[in-house]
């Protein structure tokens, strides 16, 4: 569907299916509301976590769009755990920034508790670069030669290991829906409240406690910029601003 895609604002990537909800959906009903067009990538099915069968993880990360209002969710299948730094996985993601030319690339932190999310990382990042050079030549689904492009920011969301924020997104306002988008991997999450799931094994992110942890992170990003809740981000290059009263 490569070429069926239209150009977006933000595009959002991570390396298991259920990343961008847990670290940046707030972040994304923010620009949203903001007017800004959204999309989605995954990198891997996540068919190594712990619940829910292959077919159920298929499909919830569209419930999961649908509540995001993005304008697509691509699926690259590299293989959950597996998925190798190379040069057919760098332009598979560089054939989906081409076509949907976004401004503003998320990804995986650059270095977290889960292995994949820094090995993505560096993948995305690097794609991103690489989608800049005229002379790495790719084509969408149909076979159109695609143009080069290259996002002006690539911003990477802190996951589980506390890394040092260079900034803060206020999603104060936005919590309830980030929590409801979350709340789409109903094999994933909140295991009380579903019961349909209840003869799979527990996790340390199936319970309820968990969600209350999503909820008190936010409270500490949010806090250290003044906001109710937040979302932390580190970027790779210096940004850059024009008017100092940007700053909160
Ligand atoms: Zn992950």
């Amino acid at each position: 569907v490569l070429h069926q895609i239209k150009k977006i604002d933000i595009l959002a990537v991570g390396v298991h299916p259920d990343d961008v909800e847990l670290s940046c959906s707030g972040t994304l009903f923010r620009h949203l509301q903001l007017g800004k067009r959204i999309g989605l990538l995954d990198l891997t099915e996540g068919e190594l976590g712990t619940r829910g069968t292959s077919e159920i993880r298929k499909k919830e990360p569209f419930d999961a769009a649908f509540i995001l209002n993005a304008q697509f969710r691509v699926n690259l299948d590299m293989g959950d755990g597996f998925f190798e730094y190379n040069q057919f996985n760098i332009e598979q993601i560089i054939r989906v920034i081409r076509a949907c030319e976004p401004t503003i690339v998320l990804c995986n932190a650059l270095e977290d508790r889960h292995p994949d999310h820094g090995k993505a990382a560096r993948l995305v990042s690097d794609a991103c670069f690489y989608s800049g050079l005229v002379k790495i030549q790719t084509k969408d689904d149909v076979g159109n030669i695609q143009s080069r492009w290259r996002p002006d920011q690539i911003f990477h969301y802190i996951q589980d290991r506390n890394l040092t924020p260079d900034f803060v997104v206020d999603i104060t306002g936005f919590m309830d829906q980030k929590l409801y988008a979350i709340g789409a991997y109903k094999s994933q999450f909140n295991h009380e409240s579903t019961p349909e799931y209840a003869s799979e094994l527990t996790s340390p992110i199936s319970g309820k406690d968990f969600m209350d942890y999503i909820v008190a992170k936010a409270r500490s990003y949010g806090r250290v910029a003044g906001f109710e809740f937040g979302e932390w981000f580190n970027n790779s290059r210096t940004p850059g601003i024009k008017n100092l009263f940007d700053l909160y």
